[in-house]
């Protein structure tokens, strides 16, 4: 790319970090052989957690499903290893907060034996929604980290008539090369899972993003894509946040997503590479998503790489795998940027994790926070087009509708505005605390007023019974009173004419 071209190509929005991707980016991948336990969150999706469809005890096989969707959106969970199911019940979420979660825990018996899935040799001849039954019956949830259900997504596509998939190989996060490795180790995977995702939504073209720091991927993609014009490999300059879904598609189309809108909207869906080639997996051969690439690395990592492990693994086996030169300072599940932070390396990796860092001391560091010097720094650095210095001082006031008015949530919490920070503010900290807040009096005010509608309808009701039965009561009451005026109506003509002829005969009788 020429130095004019990159001028006006480079987006104005977001931070360029040194990428740190190799020398893992660049190390072949490498399988983790099956723990002798993992430990199966039911909740790795967004939506509702799944249930256990199996008993302690009980015998599995790998790829068998083991606890069922809750609804529309939600998934599966299959069994990662072949063994016996040893535990159902809480283990630590991967989450800072260390709480427990609910989880299926399996003993492998390490043969690796699969359940019996059903291969399909071309499933462009199968309709758009068995396409996405198999996907959402195999688990398939979004892999760059958003864990959105995969064919709940297509449903939308199809039903806003999407005309472009965008395919997030951006993978801007440092560290991580999860992505990267998929795309330069199985590319026909990924191409074929495009277009079969496709076929799903019933796009016209896809165009495939991937930032131009990884050129091995851009090349291996594109000899995978040479007999579909449809897909479209193009690469796009390397900058935080361009793995966004919004920075992606206004980057790759020009078409802006509005704040309050969905990319479907505007005719886009995106789905990430890692997921597409799950995808095919899913479709061409029924298997369920069980494993996936996931990047290890970090200062305090030996060996660090890709490695092909199964989902629910332990982090501290997959981080002893790949041997630690030292006690991590700290360990991130996910990138640096947007990852999160574990207490200790005793949770499971879930569907949704990309990478585990394990960061030395000097990584770790976090320097004091100094006041604001009002550089405007994070402002440019927005790719919300947000204002940090304003919104970080509303939080810091406690003021935190007035941050609400500056439309905190649209702050997808990135953290640029922290990254370029001169004086260390730990602004996204203080957003991430302000949204949740703000959360929490949402809901509680939503929950004071759905409990105001029951009591209004509880009243109304009551007072429709007593309303109903005082009516009621009357129309038997008049009832009551119309059938004693006819009984006595009846009576009194029953009388009158019963009274006459006795009378008459009696008159006749005594003619005769
Ligand atoms: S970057 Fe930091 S110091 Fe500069 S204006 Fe923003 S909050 Fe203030
Ligand atoms: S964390 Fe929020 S406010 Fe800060 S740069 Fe990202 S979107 Fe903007």
């Amino acid at each position: 790319m020429g130095f004019l071209e990159r001028i006006f190509r480079e987006p104005r929005w977001g931070v360029h970090p040194d990428d740190r991707k190799r020398p893992a980016a660049d190390a072949p991948l490498r399988k983790l052989p099956p723990p002798a336990r993992v430990y199966m969150p039911l909740q790795q999706h967004v939506g509702g957690a799944a249930r256990p469809i199996v008993l302690a005890g009980q015998k599995v096989l790998k790829g068998q499903l083991i606890a069922e969707a809750s609804g529309n959106i939600s998934a599966p969970i299959h069994a990662p290893v072949s063994g016996i199911v040893a535990a159902i019940g809480d283990v630590t979420a991967p989450h800072a907060s260390g709480l427990p979660f609910a989880a299926i825990t399996l003993a492998s018996d390490f043969e690796e034996r699969w359940v019996e899935g059903e291969e399909i040799s071309d499933p462009f001849s199968l309709a758009p929604e068995e396409v996405a039954r198999r996907t959402a019956a195999a688990g398939i949830v979004g892999l760059g980290g958003a864990t959105f259900p995969a064919a709940a997504k297509f449903a939308l596509g199809r039903r806003l008539k999407v005309d472009t998939l965008i395919v997030n190989g951006g993978e801007c996060e440092p560290y991580l090369s999860a992505d990267d490795r998929i795309m330069r180790d199985r590319p026909d995977e990924v191409v074929d899972g495009v277009r079969i995702v496709m076929h799903a939504i019933g796009a016209r073209q896809a165009l495939v993003g991937i930032e131009d720091n990884k050129p091995e991927a851009i090349a291996a993609m594109r000899v995978a894509a040479a007999a579909f014009p449809e897909v479209n490999i193009r690469p796009v300059p390397a900058r935080y946040p361009m793995g966004s879904d919004r920075q992606l598609i206004i980057t790759l189309t020009g078409r802006e997503v509005p704040a309050d809108a969905r990319a479907a909207e505007v005719g886009v869906l995106v789905h990430n590479v890692s997921t597409c080639a799950a995808v095919h997996r899913a479709v061409r051969f029924g298997r369920p998503l069980v494993e996936r690439i996931v990047t290890v690395n970090g200062g305090a990592v030996t060996r660090p790489g890709n490695v092909f492990a199964p989902i629910g693994t332990l982090v501290q086996e997959l981080l002893d795998f790949c041997g630690l030169d030292e006690a991590p300072a700290r360990i991130v599940m996910g990138g640096p940027m947007m990852g999160t932070p574990l207490a200790h390396g005793q949770v499971p990796l879930v569907k949704g994790a990309s990478g585990i860092l394990a960061f030395d001391a000097r990584e770790a560091h976090v320097p004091p926070a100094g006041p604001c010097i009002r550089c405007g720094n994070c402002t440019r650095a927005c790719p919300m087009g947000l204002q940090p210095l304003e919104l970080g001082a509303r939080v810091r006031a406690g003021d935190l509708d007035g941050a609400a008015k500056l439309h905190l949530g649209d702050c997808m919490s990135c953290g640029c505005c922290a990254y370029v920070c001169p004086s260390h503010i730990p602004l996204v900290q203080y957003f991430n605390h302000a949204k949740g807040e703000l959360w929490a009096k949402e809901r509680a005010k939503l929950r004071t007023e759905a409990t105001k509608r029951l009591a209004a309808a509880r009243l109304e009701r009551v007072e429709r019974e007593a309303r109903e039965k005082a009516e009621a009561a009357a129309r038997r009451k008049a009832e009551r009173a119309a059938a004693k005026a006819r009984t006595a109506a009846e009576a009194q003509a029953g009388a009158e004419s019963g009274a006459a002829p006795p009378a008459q005969s009696q008159h006749e009788g005594e003619t005769a």
